[in-house]
């Protein structure tokens, strides 16, 4: 685990705090629809606050305005919502990307930053894959510390990289060709690697099962992946006619032309649930269908699975947390991460760049 400098061993009395936060959040007719990154940091504000911060200053970007105002993209919806949720005194700064100098870790714009603040503090996991001013730039010039959502993320991550035996991973999403190096490590790693989602339409193409009109990647799955007996993938699937828009459940030898697969289907739904409630420890991370088109039930199915046998789980990215927040679930048992492609990288790497700007 990367051992890094943490704010709790700050002397924060009477200076002037710099937060990077990640509050990359959806946005809609100017209020906030999900607040979860919001509320991950209220620990870190309110220690800042109890050990007599002169003030806190906090920085995030929101969505891609690629160096230019963007009306929609602006932080007062965060700022309002914010406050609703601590009592705790801050100053949030206008979006940083509405500067074009945020992305490419301009050294002036660093700079700029480091004015505002005695000492920096990285509270941005989700966001600490980039090599951007706000993460890298700025811990080169102001004492830098992690705030206690980066410790817990590291913690926790951390605790994915050495699974206890009989582990399981899940992942899906898309983009094959981006989770190779992840679906390799984890092989290592994990005795089972449930493959849902676009990936896992690659495999089975790749093991010889007609696909029909599925999402697959570009690039073949290599042999040794797609050979790999600890890589589990759909026995049926939720296939949809592209033509009539028909749907069925189909056997996963069973897919014809024309249909697509969007879906893991009833029958793979139930078995991945025994093997979710047995498991010792459960990384998960991607949808097991278009869950945005409202094919949910696959993934909804595990995330019940999950958190009614209290198994334990660390968990990744935006549509597997939904799902898991639709239940009640124990957070002693059940870590929900902030990040997305952020969890990836960590787990190919065991760090992030900007865990590393802040190493002992
Ligand atoms: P992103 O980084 O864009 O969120 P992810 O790799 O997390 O992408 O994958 C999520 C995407 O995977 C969702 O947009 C979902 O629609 C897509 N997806 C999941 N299962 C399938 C499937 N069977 N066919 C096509 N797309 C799928
Ligand atoms: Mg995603």
């Amino acid at each position: 685990m990367p051992e890094v400098r943490s704010i709790r061993e700050a002397d924060i009395s009477g200076k002037r705090i710099l937060m990077r936060v990640d509050f990359n959040v959806p946005i809609k007719g100017g209020k906030v629809l999900d607040d979860m990154r919001l509320r991950a940091v209220i620990p870190t504000l309110t220690l800042l606050h109890d050990k007599g911060a002169a003030n806190i200053i906090l920085i995030t970007h929101v969505g891609r305005p690629e160096g230019k105002v963007v009306e929609e993209l602006r932080v007062a919806p965060i700022d309002a919502r914010l406050r609703e949720l601590t009592q705790v005194p801050f100053e949030l700064r206008e979006n940083l990307r509405f500067d074009p100098r945020e992305e490419v870790n301009d050294e002036a714009f660093a700079k700029e930053l480091a004015t505002l603040g005695d000492i920096f503090v990285n509270d941005a996991f989700a966001v600490s894959h980039r090599f951007a001013a706000s993460i890298i730039g700025v811990a080169k010039i102001l004492p830098a510390y992690a705030g206690l959502l980066m410790e817990k993320e590291i913690e926790q991550l951390s605790k994915a990289l050495t699974p206890p035996r009989g582990s399981l991973a899940i992942i899906g999403g898309a983009k094959f060709e981006t989770k190779q190096p992840l679906i390799e490590k984890l092989l290592s790693l994990y005795d089972k690697v449930l493959l849902g989602g676009a990936l896992g339409n690659d495999v089975l193409k790749a093991r010889g099962s007609p696909v029909g009109a599925s999402l697959v990647s570009v690039l073949p799955v290599p042999t040794a992946v797609a050979g790999n007996d600890r890589l589990w993938v759909a026995t049926d699937a939720a296939v949809v006619n592209t033509q009539t828009q028909m749907g069925r459940s189909a056997l996963i030898n069973d897919v014809r032309a024309g249909e697509s697969i969007l879906d893991i289907g009833p029958a793979t739904a139930q078995a991945w649930s025994k093997e979710v409630a047995q498991a010792p420890f459960v990384l998960w991370s991607g949808p097991m269908g278009v869950y945005e088109k409202g094919f949910t039930e696959g993934t909804d199915a595990l995330a019940q699975a999950l958190v009614d046998a209290g198994t334990g789980a660390v968990v990744g990215g935006g549509d597997t947390a939904a799902a898991i927040q639709k239940f009640s679930f124990d957070p002693n048992k059940v870590f929900i991460s902030t990040g997305g492609g952020a969890v990836l990288q960590f787990l190919v790497d065991g760090t992030l760049p900007g865990i590393e700007a802040l190493k002992k």
